[in-house]
């Protein structure tokens, strides 16, 4: 008997976990933290529902907080055994859970200085040390390798087109003359993102669990491109600094990727670009390190000699003197910095500087969820408080929508198009409350196949 249960996901898009139990092995896919409101992050402190030391793999697929932020966390508390990811996964993970870590211990060290934590004194999540055991545990793989789980059934990972090393993963059980097949979508991509593959297809699934982010939503026609061409000509005119907050792995190469071919094409001034983030240079590195991942046409520019996330003048920071160094820059620039939804991170530094002048743009590129400090500056209000301070929103804040790495409801009705037989059912996961009931509605209207949304904890037999 083969049973899914959903510790996480469930009603909101973060903390993903799904524990399968399949042959005679226990399962992890992903091994995610919760995210965004307080009544959510707490959830990382509850103990895992089921033993950490009884599951035999973790199966991730990909690098972002929400997918594998927990994993340093299920491994002090028990989980001994193989971490399976794609080879790109595997090293951004490295990069991004000591990171994380890090994060972790900050705000044990300022709940404690503020003293304002349950705990006397407070605890991180996890730390350094719990990140480095972390990391010797990953086992990659290469897309379309098999890995024998056990006599019966194999896994395989696909590309998802998410993010660099995001996948779909494929579990096929084969039981005498038949064979069941289970995929979990992971985070789906997007046709015609810069550098990234479009998702994989796969066929003849019989159960799928997948991710409806935007399941509610339709991305805007308009041409990512183009807006950015508009915001940073617009914002030299105005003669100020143009800040855009983004994630460090992932968005900001897409960044930096668009901005090189805008200069290259003579569509914009070549600026001083400055990356403010401990994490890029890694980052990049591992991009560079993994051009057998982007798609064809990135490839080929890499074979003509283009170095396509460099920019004509840019300047990558990482410490903290060279950050503070940026403070000096006032107009014609571009600053490049995290967190994507300003809820931390150095970007904060530099809104809090450039906010108050109207010269200044400020540039949201991604989902900014209700509460952090990005939803603030989207909504055009006054006033948004930094270091606890009030600062006047007087910069021109801009928005760009197609820069999202999830694919909107139409882009996975396509993308389910081609499963060519009908799944026994499909699981909605990821997604807030609307987002998922929509998604569901969309999938029983176009193809009248069985979909569910779970709750947390709810467990399937899945035959
Ligand atoms: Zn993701």
């Amino acid at each position: 008997m083969t049973k899914l249960t959903f510790h996480g996901a469930t009603g909101t898009v973060t903390g993903s976990r799904f524990q399968l139990e399949i042959d005679d092995k226990n399962v992890l896919i992903d091994c995610g933290m919760f995210q965004g409101p307080r009544e959510n992050r707490r959830r990382n402190w509850d103990p895992f529902a089921v033993s950490p030391a009884s599951f035999d793999h973790v199966f991730l697929t990909h690098a972002h907080i929400d997918h594998c932020g927990y994993l340093p966390r299920f491994v002090k508390n028990g989980f001994n055994g193989k971490i399976i990811s794609s080879e790109a996964t595997a090293d951004l993970c490295k990069v991004v859970l000591l990171d994380s870590a890090h994060i972790q211990e900050e705000d044990a060290r300022w709940a404690n200085k503020k003293g304002f934590s349950k705990h006397d004194p407070a605890e991180p999540l996890y730390d350094r040390q719990d990140a480095e055991k972390t990391i010797p545990m990953f086992e990659p793989l290469f897309y379309g390798d098999i890995y024998p789980l056990s006599e019966n059934t194999n896994v395989r990972f696909h590309d998802s087109g998410h993010i660099l090393g995001a996948s779909l993963i494929e579990f096929n059980q084969r039981r005498n003359d038949s064979s069941t097949k289970i995929l979990f979508s992971g985070d789906l991509g997007r046709p015609e993102i810069p550098v990234l593959n479009d998702p994989d297809q796969v066929y003849n699934v019989d159960y799928l669990i997948l991710e409806s982010t935007y399941g509610n939503r339709s991305h805007s026609d308009v041409d990512a491109r183009e807006d950015l061409e508009r915001v940073i000509n617009e914002s030299r005119q105005r003669g100020g600094v143009l800040v855009i907050p983004a994630f460090s792995v992932g968005r900001t190469q897409t960044l930096l990727y668009l901005i090189r071919e805008l200069e290259e094409d003579g569509k914009i001034p070549v600026l001083p670009v400055y990356v403010d983030s401990p994490m890029a240079i890694e980052a990049l590195k591992i991009f560079d390190d993994h051009i057998r991942d982007f798609d064809l046409y990135a490839r080929m520019q890499v074979m003509q000699g283009k170095d396509i996330f460099r920019t004509g003048n840019l300047h990558i920071y990482r410490s903290k003197e060279e950050s503070i160094s940026i403070n000096d820059v006032k107009s014609n620039a571009i600053i490049i910095s995290a967190s994507g939804m300003v809820t931390g991170g150095r970007i904060l530094h530099h809104l809090a500087r450039t906010l108050p002048d109207s010269k200044n743009t400020v540039l949201l590129i991604g989902y900014q969820a209700e509460g952090t400090r990005g939803r603030t500056l989207q909504e055009k209000k006054e006033t948004v408080t930094i270091h606890g301070a009030k600062v006047p929103i007087n910069a021109k804040v801009e928005m760009i929508d197609g820069f999202s790495g999830h694919a909107d409801y139409f882009e996975m009705l396509a993308w389910l198009m081609a499963f060519n037989k009908t799944p026994k059912k499909v699981f909605i996961v990821h997604g807030n409350p609307e987002a998922s009931a929509a998604m569901a509605e969309h999938i029983k209207k176009q193809y009248g196949w069985d979909v569910v949304i779970p709750q947390l904890g709810d467990s399937y037999t899945l035959d």
